[in-house]
């Protein structure tokens, strides 16, 4: 959550920062800052509440120059989003400034502290103890700014990444980070740094780019190696990756949101997903993580997921295909309910940790937790670099290009995608596939690319479509099987970008409960393709017409048993029982959003959401 950008070189710094705050701004945008040195010296900040547009707007009158700088987007967390709470924030003195992404769990005792030494707050939040302490150590102790950082810091609970400017200091900029990302890019001759919360704002100006570790700092200096060291002063080699990212994901690429782009990318991000991996000509599935790792993977006793919203969903569908495939138990575990639940965790567990971002706080939190325990730890992740992708023992990334609407889709299917060649390798591995199915699925899954972008010619039906739900105050999505956690993830998709309330059940447990809500108000969902329980979920929708409930189904092409039951109904084409979800949940990703849409919502930025959860 929150997004940062830091600036040093020879450029003008506000055009370069503000490009970025446009590139994280999925990752919060309740108010935005900036905080440029001018060549004479002036330390000038400006904030606004809302979009990065409209700081845009305040700034657009002021001294903007400057060839240094620090700027942020942020998600609030303590104290409401309006201008004064706005980063950056400046110390007493006026010296320092900071930009803060996570949290300071003790920044009631530091504030109480700090006050009692003369020191004034002008904000809500935690991050404004931050600055005012690290100048009090500077000034109490005689300090360098980064020795003043380091010491500060080892007086923090809590997440931070933070990047902080002293006035006096015109040719560094500081940064740390503990729990929350952040990446640095080099340019040319060391004369220029970027610093970001993700690769994104810099890739268009460097490749090289440096991923810091929790308790790490750094100092960007102008014309020097980049520093990196610890909260103790220890030197930390500086190891530089070379990042390529494809500029135009982060484009909406003509689309009118990144959510719609996003969903139309799906056939091809599959492709790339699967590409080197999934081998039909060979009839087979190769996975680099499980050939370095197989004796681990394939000794596993048990596999427990760990995740949070729809990564969790995506990890109940690998539940069933782990299962079905390799015959090893699985548990599916909201990784913020792990962790602080004392789980029983067998050093011959695997556990694997899904998120889009590989930032999720609580997804990191459970690794740490497993990984004490000496479990196996495999990460299914997009985000290339990111702090799961470095903190797992091995894993497999999605490869979907960046997301940046905020409500995940095509991440989703990659995950899915990706959990579907783990259960099948594995399941060889394991000797626990059948060899013809295994044949099938691979043939199959090739085949789903093409099959979703005919799903996606129904774009405009179900634009139609969705405009008689507008009105609804409710939805219930039901699904029985491979298809249960599909209805989970379609009522996800439309409460977070609708803001209808909408809950997702398995079919059969309607009638304990959900059906009391049935009337002629109340839309359902089913997802009802031809596979198994197939007639179980066919009386389940008899039993909402009985109450007269209105129904949408999304159905296996061609089905007229269920065309003659409902009035609406979307089709999506045969498949595998176990790709069924890679195809229904296609139709309910559509549905969310013309819905949203047609509500006249920013389904790229809804309220009170952010893409990246770093924090708990
Ligand atoms: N906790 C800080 C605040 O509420 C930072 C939030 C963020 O990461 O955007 O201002």
């Amino acid at each position: 959550m929150c997004g940062i950008v830091g600036y040093i070189g020879k450029r003008q710094a506000y055009p370069i920062l503000v490009g970025g705050l446009h590139r994280l701004e999925y990752r919060g945008y309740d108010s935005a800052g900036v905080a440029l040195l001018s060549d004479k010296g002036e330390l000038n900040v400006y904030k606004a509440k809302g979009k990065v547009a409209e700081l845009e707007l305040v700034a657009s009158e002021k001294d903007c120059s400057g060839t240094m700088g620090v700027a942020h987007t942020r998600w609030a967390t303590h104290g409401e989003p309006s201008t004064k709470n706005a980063h950056p924030h400046v110390s007493e003195s006026g010296n320092l400034t900071l930009v803060h992404n996570g949290i300071i769990e003790n920044y009631v005792v530091l504030r109480d502290q700090l006050k009692a030494r003369g020191y004034h707050f002008q904000s809500d939040t935690d991050t404004e103890v931050l600055v005012q302490l690290i100048e009090y150590v500077e000034q109490s102790l005689g300090l360098s700014l980064e020795a003043a950082v380091q010491t500060a810091l080892k007086r923090v609970i809590g997440a931070y990444a933070i990047v902080v400017l002293d006035r006096r200091s015109p040719n560094r900029l500081v940064a740390a980070r503990k729990s929350s990302p952040m990446v640095v890019g080099i340019g040319e001759g060391n004369e220029e740094f970027f610093v970001a919360s993700d690769a994104s704002p810099i890739a268009e100006y460097t490749k090289k780019m440096v991923y810091l570790n929790d308790e790490e700092i750094v100092v960007c200096e102008r014309g020097h190696e980049l520093r990196v060291c610890t909260l103790d002063n220890k030197d930390v080699p500086v190891e530089v990756k070379n990042v390529e990212l494809d500029l135009t994901m982060l484009d909406k690429g003509g689309y009118p949101h990144f959510m719609l782009k996003e969903i139309f990318d799906q056939p091809s991000v599959l492709q790339d997903c699967m590409r080197g991996r999934l081998l039909p000509e060979h009839g087979r599935v190769v996975l680099s993580a499980l050939t370095d790792h197989r004796e681990r993977l394939v000794s596993a006793r048990r596999i427990v997921i760990v995740s949070c919203g729809t990564s969790w969903h995506a990890g109940l569908i690998g539940k069933q295909l782990i299962e079905h495939f390799c015959k090893v138990p699985v548990e599916v575990e909201y990784a913020s309910e792990f962790r602080y639940r004392e789980p029983v965790i067998l050093p011959d567990d695997v556990v694997m940790a899904i998120s889009q971002s590989g930032e999720t706080a609580d997804t990191l939190a459970a690794i740490e937790l497993a990984r004490e325990a000496g479990a196996f730890v495999f990460g299914v992740v997009n985000a290339v670099g990111s702090s799961i992708a470095r903190n797992t023992h091995t894993g497999t990334y999605i490869h979907v290009g960046p997301e940046i609407g905020v409500a995940s889709t095509k991440a989703f299917t990659g995950q899915v995608c990706v959990l579907t060649m783990l259960a099948l390798a594995l399941g060889e591995a394991r000797g626990t596939v059948d060899a013809a199915e295994y044949r099938a699925v691979v043939e199959e899954l090739q085949q789903i690319p093409a099959k979703i972008e005919h799903i996606l010619e129904q774009n405009s039906r179900i634009e139609t479509l969705s405009k008689i739900f507008t009105y609804a105050h409710n939805f219930l999505y039901l699904g029985r099987g491979w298809n249960y956690p599909v209805a989970l993830e379609g009522a996800l998709k439309l409460k977070e970008i609708s803001y209808i309330h909408a809950e997702g059940y398995p079919a059969a447990e309607m009638k304990h409960g959900p059906i009391a809500l049935i009337d002629q108000e109340m839309p359902v969902v089913f997802i009802a393709t031809h596979h198994q329980q197939y007639e179980k979920i066919i009386s389940n929708m008899q039993e909402v017409k009985s109450r007269n409930g209105r129904i949408i189904a999304v159905i296996t092409e061609g089905d007229e048993v269920v065309k003659k039951m409902v009035s609406e109904y979307i089709e999506v084409p045969e498949t595998l029982s176990c790709l069924a979800p890679l195809l229904s949940v296609i139709p309910l990703q559509l549905l969310a959003y013309h819905i949203a849409v047609q509500k006249g919502l920013n389904v790229d930025m809804p309220r009170n959401l952010a893409k990246s959860v770093t924090v708990e």
